[in-house]
């Protein structure tokens, strides 16, 4: 077999496995996706449904990944709902979720370190309520 032909069968067949590697590892992203999404689901349609518990729940990274993205809140004295954008939420991506309620606060309600607690209602792909009303967990470090 010349060199030449040795580079034709053998480059493609590399090309081929390359292909299907990239491919392969599309779907397990895809796959990781799914779940990530499924996970975040079952979290919020528990918190909405039954009022939690919050714990445990998925992380940062896996609401943003799954395309659940916003956080929806609402403050236990004055009522008022407000959407947090999980992406703006300047913490480690593996932080679980129900870590963040500690730190949300209702800008309206707070009287210097102290706030009335905070519920959170359920995890969506869209903002639902303005999210600025309320301070952002990383504003207060
Ligand atoms: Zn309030």
């Amino acid at each position: 077999m010349s060199t030449k032909s040795r580079e034709v069968i053998f480059g493609s067949q590399i090309a081929g496995a390359k292909i299907r590697a990239e491919g392969a590892r599309q779907r397990a992203r895809e796959a990781v996706r799914e779940a990530d999404r499924a996970e975040a689901e079952a979290w919020s349609i528990r918190m909405e449904g039954y009022g939690g518990p919050a714990q445990p729940s998925p992380t940062l990274g896996q609401c943003l990944n799954g395309g659940l993205g916003w956080l929806q809140v609402r403050c236990h004295r004055c009522k008022t709902e407000a959407s947090i954008p999980l992406d703006c939420v300047r913490r480690p991506k593996d932080t679980p979720i129900w870590k963040l309620e500690a730190s949300l606060k209702c800008r309206s309600c707070r009287k210097g370190r102290y706030a009335p607690p905070v519920h959170m209602i359920r995890l969506t792909e869209e903002r639902e309520t303005v999210p600025y009303v309320w301070v952002h967990p990383d504003e207060e470090r």
